[in-house]
């Protein structure tokens, strides 16, 4: 498994993670200091470890993506009511 990639929205290297509690998560493939996750390799999966603002390695590209509203779709927005 391929855990790099490349953002859909704005093209950026990310790593596809796993939280602890199972999700994926794409995360910033560049380390960066005051980070709030850590991530564990286990196998051929990496674990995104929340450790708390700036004591991670590791920001999720949701925090850094300028396209993140993409990927987060709010619910009960999109639709108009008597359209479609
Ligand atoms: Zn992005």
């Amino acid at each position: 498994m391929n855990l790099t990639a490349k953002c859909r929205s704005c093209g950026a290297a990310i790593l596809w993670c796993q939280t602890t509690t199972g999700k994926k998560m794409p995360v910033d493939e560049k380390p960066v200091a005051g980070g709030n996750l850590t991530l564990d390799g286990e196998c051929d999966c990496l674990v995104a470890v929340v450790v708390g603002p700036g004591k991670g390695t590791h920001v999720s590209h949701y925090a850094t993506c300028p396209h993140a509203g993409l990927h987060r779709k709010v619910k009960g927005q999109g639709s108009l009511p008597g359209v479609g």
